[in-house]
């Protein structure tokens, strides 16, 4: 009985989720008057690598997963601004960016895959700066670069530092994804390995959602340009992809069901202890409730009230978590409210992002949007 319980409870979790809208966002690098990387002898350009594989990723997805869906940020050999396709990827409150590369570097005998997620300031070497600088630097092809990138100089370390912690929420699920990628790259494709890595990848930095890019291998490789450019190469690369989406998302579902499950025992639990009255079993739902706030600055040091640094917002909150103070404005169960008040933050703090909290502890947001969606359907 139990077992078919928790079978249940797994079945109504799965069907929630996918009632969701799971949506990824399949970017191809460069494209149109941007080439990307070219190989040495300039016959393959990036640009035209990129996307073949991720049209190819794209539509393994689409056929695994029908209730998924597939966004691309770009079909054809078009130029699209870095900006331009995060804020495709948030204007579709998408739930994973995937952004397809290739890698280049003077040295030609530099080979194998890697994947990168934005990440933690400490773990960002030298020479991960180096090609997030590059891949960065195509925003000088943008025309208004100056206006839409601010201060941001893809050339000076210093703009680097902006990056930190903003995408922390989603460094975790962004990792986990990142590791399926690789192992499939070296076991399927028999790349070599690189790893998972982290660096300040501006078309990472502006999504708020996990995010990864796969550097697929070296086009500056003679050889390995070769397999970049071979369709049974793209093939295999895609496959690659695809299949650790597939585990990741089939990850997120269990997750998720462990989660409503728990919930669900939860909320039978506090109906029969609080039996007698209407009033009291509506205060234990609510309390069991996520609680949606917008989370827009961190800081080590403790900030006064009306600091500003809060360039107005009031009142704000704040949280301690891994030696941050985290400061965040408004508050509400109602998933679409908080949706509304984010807009508004969004306009001072452009990277400020929903948290939730589930009796005043953090919890996983996506889990606690899941969990949202299934109490008001
Ligand atoms: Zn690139």
């Amino acid at each position: 009985m139990r077992h078919l319980l928790a079978l249940i409870f797994t079945l109504m979790a799965v069907v929630n989720l996918t009632a969701k809208d799971f949506t990824v966002v399949i970017d191809a690098g460069h494209g149109g008057k941007d080439p990307g990387a070219i190989s040495a002898n300039k016959k393959i350009y990036e640009k035209n690598v990129t996307l073949a594989v991720a049209l190819m990723v794209g539509k393994s997805i689409e056929e695994n997963h029908p209730e998924v869906k597939v966004l691309y940020t770009r079909k054809t050999d078009k130029f699209v601004g870095l900006n331009d396709r995060a804020r495709m990827a948030n204007k579709a409150n998408a739930d994973l960016f995937i952004s397809i590369h290739t890698n280049a570097a003077k040295n030609r005998s530099a080979r194998g895959a890697e994947t990168y997620t934005l990440g933690i300031e400490e773990e960002r070497t030298e020479r991960n700066l180096e090609i997030a600088k590059r891949e960065n630097g195509v925003i000088l092809l943008e025309e208004n670069h100056e206006k839409q990138y601010a201060n941001f100089n893809p050339d000076s370390p210093e703009s680097y530092i902006i990056f930190e912690f903003i995408q922390s929420e989603y460094v975790k699920e962004s990792i986990h994804i990142a590791q399926y990628v690789q192992e499939n790259l070296a076991a399927d494709a028999n790349r070599h390995d690189r790893g998972v890595r982290q660096a300040g990848f501006l078309v990472l930095n502006a999504t708020s959602m996990p995010s990864i890019l796969v550097e697929l291998g070296y086009i500056s490789n003679a050889e390995e340009a070769k397999y970049l450019a071979s369709s049974s190469g793209q093939k295999k690369m895609s496959q690659c992809i695809s299949r650790a989406f597939d585990k990741y998302y089939a990850d997120l579902l269990k997750q998720s069901a462990e989660a409503s499950a728990a919930n669900s025992s939860i909320s039978r639990e506090n109906k029969v202890k609080n039996e007698p009255e209407e009033t009291h079993r509506q205060t234990a739902t609510s309390e069991d409730a996520p609680v949606f706030k917008i989370q827009f600055l961190s800081s080590s040091k403790k900030l006064g009230k009306g600091d500003s640094a809060f360039k107005g917002l009031s009142p704000v909150e704040h949280y301690y978590d891994k030696g941050l103070y985290k400061y965040t404005y408004g508050a509400s169960t109602n998933y679409n409210e908080i949706l509304r008040t984010k807009r508004k933050v969004n306009e001072k703090f452009k990277d400020a992002f929903i948290v939730a909290f589930i009796k005043g502890e953090r919890v996983d947001t996506q889990q606690a949007i899941a969990l949202f969606k299934k109490n008001h359907p």
